[in-house]
């Protein structure tokens, strides 16, 4: 058994893109969380508030700037572009690992419930390095986002990516956790496929998801498909597999094909046929660029992994963050 302070440093990290218009209605909130956390004494009171700004073009660091001036528990870093939210959530969660004893991520918008943390702190004491905050229903999503996330999950599992149902990035994760993740150098970052494999003891607690408080969705349908084949293409071969399979019922398909034309040709009565051809024509051909693509999406990722580049890049930060070695750790 693992020895636990009896109150650890929390860092809550919290990726902010564009967000203007929802972070003053949030901070407060995370502020008034963090109090109450530290009076239940399930964390310390030197326990922070870390905003991550990923190169927002609006007022966003401004007003990060303005917070930590005026209230040393916030804390801000800059990334020096946007790089997306993943890449937002490991800067924070890597530049503040070595501060705290704790994290926990969550996303600014206040869709996530904060009163969940309380479960997630209890849960580490009990033991867990690992907590999963699951959405326990979807009422507040428009049914097609509903259909469409659920979809996602389902996808993910079939084709073997291994990550937990209607979870998103809301979880804790404690510094251990984080050192062992810090090994972990893919620039394709999909952290909930990511998490489930560096072990420890996890657990999940249960919460509900409310409408964004203030400004807009980042994620429209679009990018849900691409977090999706990301994640796929990153997590497991099960597509290319799939591909070996496909081809090898096609073979023994074809096979016999070939052995009943080459029959009805020796007994003379030859189908005509020039149209049936063509289809299975381009049939074949449709088949076979799409399977291209497929292995090509794993050569994309073999040649983003082979360059190494930083996952993230720090621009500035507040002055309350110790100076930060500014880019990612890496072998
Ligand atoms: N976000 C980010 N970088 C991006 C897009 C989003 O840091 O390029 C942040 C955003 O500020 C929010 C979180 O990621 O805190 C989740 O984004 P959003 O609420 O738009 O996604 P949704 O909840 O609709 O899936
Ligand atoms: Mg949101």
């Amino acid at each position: 058994m693992n020895s636990r302070p009896a109150l650890p440093v929390l860092y809550m990290v919290i990726p902010c893109y564009n967000e203007e218009d929802v972070l003053p209605i949030t901070a407060p909130l995370f502020r008034e969380k963090l109090e109450s956390l530290a009076r239940q004494q399930l964390i310390h009171p030197d326990s922070r508030i870390l905003l991550v700004n990923d190169g927002s073009r609006d007022r966003t660091w401004e007003i990060i700037r303005d917070l930590s001036e005026k209230d040393l528990h916030f804390q801000g870093i800059s990334q020096s572009r946007n790089r997306g939210h993943q890449n937002a959530v490991l800067a924070g969660l890597m530049e503040s690992r070595k501060l705290c004893d704790v994290t926990i991520s969550i996303d600014c918008d206040g869709q996530d419930d904060l009163n969940a943390m309380d479960e997630m702190l209890k849960a580490y004491h009990e033991g867990s390095d690992v907590v999963y905050g699951v959405r326990s229903s979807r009422k507040t999503d428009s049914l097609f986002k509903r259909m469409t996330a659920q979809s996602f999950y389902r996808f993910m599992r079939r084709m073997g990516a291994e990550v937990v149902y209607n979870h998103a990035d809301y979880r804790l994760l404690s510094s251990r956790v984080l050192s062992a993740f810090a090994d972990f150098h893919e620039v394709n970052l999909f952290l909930r496929g990511l998490v489930p494999l560096i072990g420890f003891r996890s657990t999940s607690v249960y919460y509900e998801r409310r409408e964004r408080l203030a400004g807009e969705s980042h994620y429209p349908l679009k990018r849900m498909i691409g977090l999706a084949f990301d994640g796929i293409t990153s997590l497991s071969v099960k597509p290319i597999r799939m591909i070996t399979y496909t081809g090898l019922i096609i073979s023994v398909i074809s096979f016999i094909g070939i052995i009943w034309a080459v029959v009805t040709a020796l007994m003379g009565s030859a189908v005509e046929g020039w149209a049936s051809i063509a289809c299975v024509v381009c049939f074949m051909g449709g088949i076979q660029s799409m399977f291209m693509g497929i292995i090509g999406e794993y050569i994309g990722k073999i040649y983003l992994e082979t360059k190494g580049r930083p996952r993230y890049i720090i621009s500035e930060h507040t002055s309350g963050m110790p100076d930060s070695p500014g880019t990612d750790p890496r072998p």
